[in-house]
């Protein structure tokens, strides 16, 4: 039996129309650079939003799933594995947190974090402790507490009624958090920098008074580091640099660097709420995961590879503001080590597709963070000589959508 030909088209008839995807269907990848169906080739700024932390087939990391797959797939936490306790040892010893759960995805590990905050709260302060305060814009999954928790109407309408006991104020505004925060809130839950709602970064300041005003209340702190984490920012978790430390803390995207993979840490104390039989996942920590991300974890303990962060952020920006005072085409540019927005100019706000859908045409791959922010979260080990050529071919792109209108 040969193998039936499939194209972009062939999307519109079997599949969900929950995704519109780019016209072109890549078929490999190596490092920061991608080939489609025709052999065309892309310069990779997107890394599958901030998964392909290392680039795409990263040989050790390949090594790791290939060996591991010789070895054990999957149990079911019925028994324990090697890759899982191992790779539990090295999150615990890296960061704050005493305790790990292993899921499968982001969503996923923000929805224990919730429902942990909830039991956290329950199980010390009684069944009124139960408010959780997020932020308008942010994102935390598309789970039904997820999207409830998050502050994107759009991705609640139509859903209703959802989970209730969730209230959202403006992101770094201290004094309307001030106002809503109470005994019965349970939780907070902040990304030290909103990624989908378009690279935004906490203040220093704002964060640190976020973590006494949960204090104060009896709080939990949940930070959803799943697009800040696992170096993205140059350190591994950004909380470090915010001078603040969460009592819980989720992570995915780039933690399996591509292999789907989601945790949710904690300290001990918080954790004995999740006692036997509280929460569970039949794939959470399987040995494949757990394996590549262990391999992820150990490559990042090499120095060069964070300081090369920030220089790769400053080569990225740079380009961006010569693109920008050739074309005057972005407003702003910001964000913290390899999770870099440019939000458009106002008139152009709206048209971040226009600027995506042409850098494809030109041979580069950017994301949006909005409709007016172009956001660019390449490898971690993105070449120097590939972000080059790629904001070449980004400027082009920029030349063209504005020669268009
Ligand atoms: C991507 C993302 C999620 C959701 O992760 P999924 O793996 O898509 O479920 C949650 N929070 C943040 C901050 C994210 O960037």
């Amino acid at each position: 039996m040969s193998t039936p030909k499939v194209s972009r088209e062939t999307f519109d008839k079997v599949m969900v129309p929950n995704y519109n995807p780019q016209a072109i269907v890549p078929v490999r990848g190596e490092g920061s650079r991608l080939w489609d169906q025709q052999g065309r080739e892309y310069i990779d700024f997107a890394g599958g939003i901030a998964v392909n932390l290392l680039g795409h087939c990263h040989p050790a990391l390949v090594e790791a799933l290939e060996s591991q797959a010789r070895q054990l797939w999957h149990l079911s936490n019925v028994y324990t594995n090697e890759p899982a306790l191992r790779l539990a040892q090295q999150l615990t010893e890296r960061t704050f947190a005493d305790r790990v759960f292993f899921c499968n995805s982001g969503a996923e590990a923000n929805e224990a974090a919730f429902k942990l905050a909830r039991k956290y709260g329950h199980d010390h302060y009684g069944a009124d402790k139960y408010e959780i305060i997020s932020f308008e814009q942010s994102f935390h999954g598309r789970t039904l507490f997820t999207v409830t928790v998050g502050g994107q109407l759009k991705y609640r309408q139509g859903f209703e009624p959802v989970p209730g006991g969730v209230t959202h104020v403006p992101y770094n505004d201290l004094e309307a958090l001030r106002k809503v925060i109470s005994e019965k809130t349970c939780a907070v839950v902040m990304e030290p920098i909103q990624g989908e709602g378009g690279v935004i970064p906490a203040d220093p300041g704002f964060a640190q008074a976020v973590r006494q005003l949960c204090d104060d209340n009896h709080a939990l702190l949940v930070y959803d580091e799943i697009q800040t984490g696992v170096g993205r920012t140059g350190d591994l978790y950004a909380y470090e640099a915010l001078g603040v430390t969460p009592d819980i803390l989720t992570s995915a995207k780039g933690l399996g660097g591509g292999f789907p993979i989601g945790a949710m840490l904690c300290r001990a104390e918080v954790a004995e709420s999740f006692g036997f039989g509280a929460h569970g996942s039949t794939f959470g920590g399987n040995p494949l995961g757990c394996a590549v991300a262990g391999k992820v974890l150990e490559l990042l303990q090499d120095p060069q590879l964070l300081a090369g962060v920030s220089h790769r952020h400053d080569l990225i920006v740079e380009g961006l503001e010569q693109i920008n005072a050739r074309h005057r085409i972005f407003r702003e540019i910001r964000g913290k080590g390899l999770l870099i927005g440019a939000e458009l100019v106002e008139p152009w706000h709206g048209q971040a597709g226009q600027f995506l859908a042409e850098g494809r045409e030109q041979g580069v791959l950017v994301l949006m963070a909005g409709p007016n922010v172009l956001r660019f979260t390449p490898s971690l080990i993105m070449p120097e000589a590939d972000i080059r050529d790629g904001l070449a071919k980004l400027e082009v792109a920029v030349g063209q959508v504005m020669a268009a209108n």
